[in-house]
């Protein structure tokens, strides 16, 4: 039977974070993945020799001493990953539709304030009002900064009151109100369900900046093979935990694979899906109120995405760029799984080099989509759906089309859809339940499944434990390491990485 220090389950990029962490500080790892290739939402896949993202398309974290470079840093990695910064006028364009309005969003946490002084005169004393209370729960998130991370993080306030009674208290212009609460099309719940703590998190990174990365989630997925290749780390796809076998003292002694094998391991990590995790957990371990608790998870929702490009166009003048289209300024109603109108609309451009050595024009636009929706083909799988999925498709995809060319009147005969994905096709290819886009929702009040479980040598990370995004993916295997390796140990490894 093999011996392990640590076993991963999930080789997302909470998965290959924890594992290389856990390898530097000196552990021997065995990384198990369901799928047949590392990287989870981060892989890109070809399609005519063009290159397109799943499940990854920017993010924050880059700005000087930023959580992410910080992270990369640790990893030793950084080099490997080369952020392309959406900040030229037009690369954060907010259109709301149906009034004909354009609002052009610089980088930068004092430019966006700035420039929403100008857009909405009147409203100066709610924006400085807005900003400083991100600021403050920014401030206060001692996760974001990788010397200070705990288990436990401090909550404050704005944890308990909800983005939309934040806003509400702020002001009554509705569009304003729609411009600081869009970011949450990126963490996946609407603004009275997630707290303004929440948003804050996730916005207060966003607006500081927003960048690319070249080659994008493949650029990750190439630099952690890279490294797990001269690490103590065993890779291991197709693969499992069938079941947690000699539990003694509330601590599973063996581990049976999915593929036959038994290992022990001192301590084993999910980065799953918490409700997957209690699958595979022995549950007479757990008291009812705890799983009910997690059983109570809602998903977050997923995207239905159309890939593309614009054939004729010039790189130089195409992007990187994100334009989000929102056909009312309510986004409570947009993410509102019964509605039946236009939903918000992320319209990603960038310019991405194929296979054939080619310059592409790439479209990725993805729109909320709700499993709920769906559930009546839920039971199909990919290459053998049904032709009414198959219409549900060509009507989403035709309408975004439409969408965007009513936009970008100039791409409107060069736009070539190349392929379009549901949340179905999310679920199939990333084993994520429901095809959801953020594992659970960030539901205010919530206590997520995060760090030590009732079975003492089990943990949870993952986008569902503190932040979704890869940034909090990370973190989440960050915070995590820190036990597992030990406080003091942990501590000194991040000071020496750090200023290395
Ligand atoms: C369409 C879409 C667009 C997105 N856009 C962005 C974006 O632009 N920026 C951003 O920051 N975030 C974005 N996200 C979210 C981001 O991708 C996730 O928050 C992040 O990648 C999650 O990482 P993870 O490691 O926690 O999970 P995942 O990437 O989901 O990885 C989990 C891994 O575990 C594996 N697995 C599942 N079950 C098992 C099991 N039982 N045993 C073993 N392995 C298992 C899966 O196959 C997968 O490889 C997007 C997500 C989607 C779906």
């Amino acid at each position: 039977m093999k011996k392990y220090d640590q076993i991963v389950v999930g080789g997302g990029v909470s998965g290959l974070t924890l594992s290389l962490l856990l390898a530097k500080n000196g552990k021997k790892v065995l990384l198990l993945e369901k799928g047949p290739h590392l990287g989870g939402s981060l892989i890109r896949f070809y399609k005519k020799n063009i290159p397109f993202d799943t499940g990854f398309h920017f993010t924050a974290g880059f700005s000087r001493g930023g959580i992410l470079s910080e992270m990369l840093k640790v990893l030793g990695i950084q080099d490997q990953i080369k952020p392309i910064f959406l900040s030229a006028p037009g690369s954060g364009v907010f259109v709301f539709e149906k009034d004909n309005l354009v609002y052009d969003m610089p980088s930068g946490t004092e430019n966006f304030r700035l420039k929403l002084h100008q857009y909405f005169p009147q409203e100066i004393q709610a924006i400085d009002a807005y900003f400083l209370k991100v600021k403050k729960v920014y401030q206060a998130t001692i996760s974001l900064d990788l010397r200070k991370i705990g288990l436990h993080a401090q909550a404050v306030d704005e944890d308990y009151l909800s983005l939309q009674e934040v806003l509400d208290a702020l002001t009554t212009n509705v569009h304003l109100k729609a411009l600081l609460s869009a970011f949450c099309v990126c963490y996946g719940a609407n603004p009275k369900e997630t707290s303004f703590a929440n948003h804050a998190r996730v916005a207060g990174g966003l607006y500081e900046s927003v960048a690319r990365i070249e080659n994008g989630g493949e650029a990750f997925i190439r630099a952690f093979n890279e490294r797990f290749s001269q690490s103590n780390i065993e890779v291991c796809c197709n693969t499992t935990i069938s079941e947690c076998a000699e539990i003694k003292n509330d601590a599973v002694g063996r581990f049976i694979l999915s593929n036959g094998e038994s290992v022990t391991a001192t301590e084993c990590t999910f980065t799953i899906h918490p409700q997957e995790v209690l699958k595979i957990l022995p549950r007479q371990y757990f008291r009812k109120a705890f799983l009910e608790r997690v059983a109570a998870f809602e998903t977050s929702y997923g995207f239905f995405s159309v890939f593309g490009i614009v054939e004729n166009a010039c790189p130089n003048e195409f992007g990187p760029s994100i334009t989000s289209l929102l056909p009312s300024t309510n986004l409570n109603t947009l993410l509102d799984p019964n509605q039946k109108e236009d939903t918000a609309l992320a319209i990603i451009r960038s310019v991405e080099a194929g296979k054939d050595g080619k310059k592409y024009c790439v479209v990725n636009a993805f729109q909320p989509e709700f499993y709920s929706n769906l559930k009546q083909w839920a039971d199909s799988s990919i290459g053998k759906r049904p032709a009414a999925y198959n219409e549900y498709k060509a009507r989403q995809a035709q309408r975004i089309t439409e969408r965007f060319s009513n936009f970008f009147p100039q791409y409107r005969n060069d736009f070539k859809i190349i392929d379009a994905a549901s949340v179905l096709t999310f679920r199939d290819y990333l084993f994520s339940p429901e095809g959801n886009a953020y594992g659970i929702k960030q539901k205010m009040g919530q206590f997520n499944l995060f760090g030590k479980l009732p079975l003492v040598n089990i943990y949870v990370a993952g986008q569902s434990a503190v932040l979704p995004g890869i940034v909090g993916a990370m973190l989440s295997s960050f915070i995590v390491a820190r036990n597992l390796i030990g406080k003091e140990e942990f501590n000194h490894f991040i000071a020496g990485e750090l200023t290395n």
